[in-house]
Formats: C-alpha cells, structure tokens, sequence
C-alpha cells in the first residue's frame, strides 16, 4: 500500500465482494487498536454487532451492488477491546486485475457524536430559555393585567371616596361642601356669561315638633322625604344640598329673581301637598339671586334673611330678598 495511504488521516480498508479483509492502512490499526495480521482474512462483519451486521446486510451490500459506491453509513465496529465505535463508512466498487473489491473510508465519530451532544444540548437549552421566556412573559402579561385592574379599582374607590366626601349620609344630597364649590363655579359661570343664579334655603316648619311628637327615627325619614322630594324637583344642573339639620339649600343655575319665586313656590306647594307620616309637613323658604359684585357668604346670609321673614311671616312660604325691607333699592 502507498505509504501516503497507509497514514492517512482516515481509516482504509479494502474487502473482497462477501467482505473479507484484503487491505488495511495503519491509521484504522492504530485507532482501532488491531494488528494487521489480526484483521487480513478476517471477514469485517466479525467487526459488527448483530444489529450492524443486520444494517451492513440490507445497506451496504444491495446498495454498493446497484450504485457502485456507499456514502455516509454510520456503523459501529468493534475495537480491540470490544468497545463499539461509531464510523462514518464511504464505499466504491472497484474491479482490480478482473476481481472486485470494494474500497472504503472510515471516519471514527466520536468527535462528531460529541459536537452533535453538545449541538443537542444547546438546542434544548435555547428551547428551554425560549420556553421561559414565554412564561415569563405570560407572567408579566397577567401582572399588567391584575395592575390595571388594582388601578381601576382604585379609580372606582377614589372616585366613591369623592362621592362620600362631598354626600351628606342621612339624605344622600351634597353637603356644604361641595355646595360652597359650585357656588364659586357659578360665580365663575357669572363673570363669563352674565347668567343669573337663585340661591333657595329650605327650612322644615316646626320640626322640633315633629322629633318631639313622633321621635327622632321618624324625624329622620322626614328628612330623607324632603330630600327625595327636592331631588326630583331640582334639574340636573341644580345642586340640592343638605346645609344644616332640617335646612336645605336648592341652587337654581340660570333662574333669576322671577324664575326663582315661581319655581320655589311649586316647590313649597309640593311638599305641602305630599303625605306625611306626621300629618301635615310644611317648608319656608328665602331666595336669593347673584347677579354682580355678590360675594358668597353674601348670597347665603340674603337667602336666610330672606328666610328668616318667611318664619316670621307666618311660615308655609317663600320670600325673595329682594321683597324684603333688608333690600336696599
Ligand atoms: P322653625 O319652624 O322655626 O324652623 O322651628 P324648628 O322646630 O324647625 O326649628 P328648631 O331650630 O327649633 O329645631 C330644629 C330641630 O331639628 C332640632 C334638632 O333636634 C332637629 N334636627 C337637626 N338635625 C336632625 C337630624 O339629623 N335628625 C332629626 N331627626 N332631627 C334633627
Ligand atoms: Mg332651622
Ligand atoms: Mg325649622
């Protein structure tokens, strides 16, 4: 054998058609661990397993047979000491002074088979970050929704602690509070547009009357009564509000000092006419209208003047400031 041959850097080994051993180059010897004397007529499937003699059998030998050449069969042979070692086989045909013979090429795997592991082993480690990566951002997914859930919620209770800090508990109307602030916003309302407002305090007749005679539960639900009543009566622009114990003030927007005596009278007559676990039940009533330089504190202390001469009037009816004799013409 060529002397090139003989080392190169692969193993090489020639058989007969039923494959016996012919020729053997020294790298297969070395990396097997044979001599050459042990493997020259043996037969190369005393190499294999029964299961690699199996795939030699219905592989190698029909396919050499019909295309002249094998490429790439991974097959293990056995070394010297029995340990199977993986080769990559490439086979030709070859006719040599009239006898065939086949020639191959054998490339031990197991430097392969360790690149292929490794390549194996970070597939699935990529696999493996991919996959929590995934989970972590289903996970991150599921948090932005529960935030913006904790968010809404929060929305929703900020927005019903607002409600609760500007509602009077007993009636559900407004409370001085939030009274004070849209009398400041009509007042801003005024400056742009010129468009009078009506301040109406509401005052229970002889109320005390009614906690003595019939106790202070019932005198609660009179209360609550009045505030249904003055809520229907009141547009949505309107702001009704509970501004003492059995006081009530109704901000009319865009109702002047005529608007206001007809709209509060109905107003009265309502609750007279309405039915009453105390019998009868019966409201004075004191308006006052911006129009300019009015201060707030103003505009309430007219309406409870004006208030104050519905009481002393006789009670069960409305007074206008401007009616009264505090009016300066
Ligand atoms: P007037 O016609 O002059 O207004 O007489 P009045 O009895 O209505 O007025 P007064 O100011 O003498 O009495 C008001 C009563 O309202 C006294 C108080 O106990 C009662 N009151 C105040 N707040 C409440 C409440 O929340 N519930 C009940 N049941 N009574 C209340
Ligand atoms: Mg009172
Ligand atoms: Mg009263």
């Amino acid at each position: 054998m060529d002397d090139r041959l003989l080392h190169a850097p692969c193993g090489y080994l020639s058989i007969t058609h039923e494959g016996k051993i012919i020729s053997v180059n020294n790298t297969f010897l070395v990396k097997m661990g044979y001599s050459e004397q042990h493997l020259l007529n043996q037969h190369i499937e005393e190499l294999m397993s029964v299961a690699n003699k199996l795939i030699f059998h219905s592989y190698f030998y029909p396919f050499i047979n019909l295309h002249g050449h094998v490429e790439e069969l991974i097959i293990s042979l056995k070394n010297s000491e029995g340990t199977a070692i993986a080769c990559l086989i490439n086979g030709k045909r070859l006719v040599v002074e009239g006898v065939e013979v086949f020639d191959l090429i054998i490339v031990q795997m197991g430097q392969r088979m360790n690149y292929e592991q490794e390549l194996r082993t970070a597939k699935k480690q990529i696999e493996e970050a991919y996959w929590q990566k995934d989970r972590a951002l289903e996970e991150i997914t599921k948090l932005n929704l529960e935030i913006e859930q904790k968010q809404e919620e929060l929305i929703m209770i900020n927005e019903s602690l607002i409600e609760l800090s500007v509602t009077d508990k007993l009636t559900g109307l407004k409370n001085r509070r939030y009274l004070q602030e849209k009398l400041e916003d009509q007042m801003i309302n005024f400056s742009i547009n010129a468009t009078p407002f009506s301040l109406c305090m509401i005052d229970i007749d002889h109320f005390k009357h009614v906690n003595d005679t019939f106790g202070h539960q019932v005198g609660d639900e009179v209360l609550e009564q009045v505030a249904y009543i003055l809520r229907k009566f009141a547009k949505t622009e309107d702001v009704c509000a509970r501004y003492g114990g059995e006081e009530f003030v109704l901000l009319l927007s865009a109702t002047d000092v005529v608007q206001s005596k007809v709209k509060t009278e109905q107003l009265r007559r309502s609750i007279e006419e309405a039915t009453w676990v105390t019998g009868r039940l019966t409201v004075s009533i004191g308006i006052s209208t911006f129009y300019v330089d009015e201060t707030s504190a103003g505009l309430l202390k007219k309406a409870d003047q004006a208030l104050y001469m519905s009481k002393e009037n006789g009670r069960n009816r409305v007074t206008h400031f401007v009616d009264t004799s505090y009016h300066v013409k």
